[in-house]
Parts: C-alpha cells; structure tokens; sequence
C-alpha cells in the first residue's frame, strides 16, 4: 500500500496566513518542506482522506485525476479538513467525463456543512446528487466499500460534533489515520484501536513541543501513544510512525520536527511525501 501526504498543515496554513511569528518567518525564508498546505491525504492513489480548500492546489502539484477517485473519508468539518462548495464542480457541466459517483463518509456536521453549501439557489441548475453521494456515519460504523474495509473511530477533538479518525484496511495492510485527535480517546475508541496491529500509524502533531491535556497532541503525546500502542502489540518494529498535522503554534520548524522524529524512529510528514509500506 502507499500514501501520499498531500497537505500536513493545520487550519492556519503553514506559514500561517497572516502570521509573522519566528516559525512563520522562517517557513517564509526556508520555502522547500517548511511549506505547508490544509492536510489531506491519498492512499494508493484512490482513497482520498479530507477535502481541504487546498485540494485544488494538491491536484494541480501532484497530478491527481480527481475524477477517478471514487471514495472520500472526511475527519470533521472544520475548514482545514472540509470544503465541500468545490464539489459541485464534480457535476457534468464543469467535470467533463467524471464519471460513476463520488462516496463520501463523514458526520452529521460534514453533511450539514455540504447541504448548507451545495443546495443553494445559484447551483440549482447544477445538481449534483447523482454523482456525489454524503453518507452519514458514526464512530463504530464499519464499511465496505471500493475494496476499502474501514472502521469509523470517535475522535478526542471538537466536542460539537462526533469527530472521526479512522482505520483503512486494504490487501493485507492497515492503517491507523489519527486527524484531528487528542489522546483523550473514549474507551471505545481504544477498543477500536487497540483490536488492530498497524503497517502505518499517523498521528496528530499539532502542538509541536508542548504537550497538551486534549483536542490536538504534541510530541510528548505521541511520544506515549506510540509507546502504548507498541506495549499492546499493535505497533512493532515493521509500523512506519508518522507525525503529521502541523501548526506554528508547536513553535518547532520543520528540521526541529524531523530531527526530533530521527531519533525515535518517526518520520516527520512533509507535503508531497510518500511511502510504500
Ligand atoms: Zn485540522
Ligand atoms: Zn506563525
Ligand atoms: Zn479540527
């Protein structure tokens, strides 16, 4: 299996669109790695995580024929991770030749989120429920589809809404996708982590430095869930760690993240990065 990280920014963007912090300052100077859009990612080529505003930037950078993509997981409705208005633009009229339909899982408040967006008066000409179907899931929900065998798991974010993380399983190899979450998981959520062993764990890395009680995690946090899923058995050796969802606010720059990360056997997420696991 693979992954490509496509974005690895938090909602702020890194530099930070209107921010002139030390971090923000030198992701300016630096460009390359030090330059992060709204995080989303693509696993092998056809199982899209999140619609960012940035999905159109990422599809231009990386080449991505969107119209093929056929299943999209979104985490939560926040904007870093939901845009919903730039799918009407899968409607014949402006996607020509996209063809069969679009599934996209997420929560109540992503499907809000898109009826609030698409069913307004001015795409009323563009009706695009025959080629982009919402489904509304819940934490514990299983699904099938495309060949994909996912496990929806609550998330410790947002308490507005039930926020998802989720477990991909695909030809033998599973992958735990932790985006946005604290370490604060219910018990359920840890059953539901806790019953897989993992050729790809990707965790949350908002806060940088500091470690934080919830909602997001910094490197202490992942530092201990690793451990903790390593105690459980669900990580060994052969798991590829990834840290990834990155804000200024965790006041490390990228190569503090990536040192960091050497150390411990971590990779750091950059845009653009693959991995074949
Ligand atoms: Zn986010
Ligand atoms: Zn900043
Ligand atoms: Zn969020």
């Amino acid at each position: 299996m693979n992954i490509r990280y496509l974005g690895t920014a938090a909602a702020e963007g890194w530099p930070a669109l209107f921010c002139s912090c030390p971090i923000c300052t030198h992701a300016r100077a630096q460009g390359g790695k030090n330059l992060r859009t709204r995080t989303q990612a693509i696993l092998n080529g056809e199982l899209l995580i999140d619609f960012p505003p940035d999905t159109y930037c990422h599809a231009l950078q990386y080449g991505l024929e969107l119209s093929k993509v056929r299943t999209l997981l979104v985490t939560h409705s926040h904007m870093d991770h939901w845009f919903p208005t730039d799918l009407i633009h899968r409607h014949e009229h402006f996607g020509h030749g996209a063809t069969g339909t679009l599934e996209v899982y997420g929560n109540q408040a992503v499907k809000d989120a898109f009826d609030a967006h698409i069913l307004i008066d001015r795409f009323q000409s563009h009706p695009i429920d025959g080629v982009v179907n919402v489904h509304v899931i819940c934490g514990g929900d299983r699904i099938q589809v495309n060949g994909w065998e996912i496990t929806a798991v609550p998330a410790d974010h947002d308490k507005r809404e039930e926020c998802l993380v989720y477990i991909c399983k695909k030809d033998g190899k599973t992958i735990f996708y932790g985006h946005d979450t604290g370490v604060n998981l219910s018990p359920r959520a840890w059953a539901l982590i806790t019953a897989e062993r993992y050729d790809l764990v990707s965790l949350d890395a908002t806060m940088g430095k500091k470690a934080v009680p919830g909602y997001h995690m910094g490197l202490p946090n992942d530092e201990d869930m690793f451990q903790r899923l390593t105690e459980l058995g669900c990580v060994d050796e052969h798991t590829v760690k990834v840290i990834n969802h990155f804000s200024h606010n965790g006041e490390m720059t990228h190569e503090q993240l990536t040192a960091w990360g050497a150390e411990r056997n971590i990779l750091a997420a950059y845009d653009g990065m693959g991995l074949e696991f």
